[in-house]
């Protein structure tokens, strides 16, 4: 069976020419599609005799809706979407003035081992197909009856471990014909896999990439991330420069505060030696505390005295508001308080 939602455009009008039927039902089939049909009866224009032979060969894709929640402290909401195997993702809206940014998950778990993370608490489970990944998307749009214009793919997940899948989707969500959102307005969260970030160089879209630091030292680095033991700063850095000059697009440096374990003045320091001459940003994310791990959140006159130190050798830093903190804000803790039944 084919998930008609893994498919461009031009593919479906190829599938189409499979099972004997004009290439334009293809167009016809995608632009209801991303008007949000979820079945085929819902495809006015498509004729009964194609809709049966449809239901035999293939299926839509849509995710199930289980669970939402709306913070009252911000404007974010939080989805839980069931899977077609009963896997459950999550999947965040936050609501500013001047857009709609959704952050959304590309695996269910992951195998990356960060320790501030509850996403990969329980490792990998698999990854998402690309339907999985846009779906979140049409389901906030239909829930909020806004269009999305931003996205991060910072939830649960490696984005370049599953690389293949995340290049289909955003080839899918960039289409003018499908949901147009523009590559500018993406971001694309790594822990630093360095073929991979090349390779992402080479095919030229020019997304935002955001890289997870979290410590300029190699040996506590693999303390925060155990995935460090397999990449080197330094490549890592090549890696982003390489990007920087394939794109024209400035990185993101993402580098998680927590208390007493990266957040000292001389961490501050060595970072500025790293990033210097670097076309980057570097953002400062005060961990949520996950409650399986001994991590805390550094005191507020602490973050802003790292960020000072930045600042002041010319590196543009911004302190990360964390939003939907009453509803398990942090990444992967409200699918897993979900999974551990703690939420109803
Ligand atoms: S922070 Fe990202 S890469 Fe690291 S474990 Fe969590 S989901 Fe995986």
């Amino acid at each position: 069976m084919i998930a008609l939602k893994n498919l461009t455009e031009e593919e479906l009008k190829q599938f189409m020419k499979t099972i004997d039927e004009p290439a334009y039902r293809g167009s016809q089939i995608y632009s209801w599609i991303y008007k949000g049909a979820k079945s085929f009866d819902d495809m006015k224009n498509i004729p009964k005799t194609l809709k049966e032979k449809l239901e035999k060969v293939s299926y839509i894709g849509n995710l199930k809706l289980e669970l939402k929640l709306e913070s009252k402290i911000d404007n974010s909401k939080k989805y839980l979407f069931e899977l077609n195997d009963g896997n459950i993702i999550e999947t965040v809206m936050m609501e500013y003035e001047d857009r709609i940014t959704v952050c959304i998950s590309n695996q269910v778990g992951c195998r990356m081992g960060c320790k501030f993370c509850a996403s990969t608490l329980d490792g990998l489970i698999r990854n998402l197909e690309p339907w999985e990944i846009i779906d979140q998307i049409l389901k906030v749009q239909e829930d909020t009856k806004k269009r999305v214009s931003n996205l991060v793919l910072m939830g649960s997940g490696e984005p370049l471990d599953n690389f293949e899948n995340t290049k289909k989707f955003l080839k899918l969500v960039n289409d003018k014909n499908g949901l147009n959102i523009g590559y500018r307005h993406i971001t694309l969260s790594t822990c630093g896999i360095v073929p991979k970030m090349k390779e992402l160089a080479d095919i030229k879209i020019p997304i935002n990439l955001a890289l997870s630091l979290h410590s300029p030292y190699d040996d506590k680095r693999v303390e925060i991330m155990p995935v460090a033991k397999a990449y080197k700063i330094k490549d890592i850095l090549d890696a982003c420069r390489y990007y920087i000059k394939s794109t024209n697009r400035r990185v993101t440096i993402e580098y998680s505060l927590i208390k007493g374990v990266n957040d000292s003045e001389k961490e501050a320091k060595e970072l500025i030696k790293l990033l210097k001459g670097m076309l980057c940003h570097v953002n400062l994310i005060p961990v949520n505390n996950v409650e399986e791990r001994d991590f805390k959140r550094p005191d507020k006159s602490h973050i802003y005295k790292f960020k000072e130190i930045l600042e002041k050798n010319n590196i543009p830093t911004t302190v990360r508001n964390s939003m939907g903190s009453d509803i398990g804000g942090a990444c992967g803790q409200l699918r897993r308080k979900h999974k551990n039944s703690e939420v109803e």
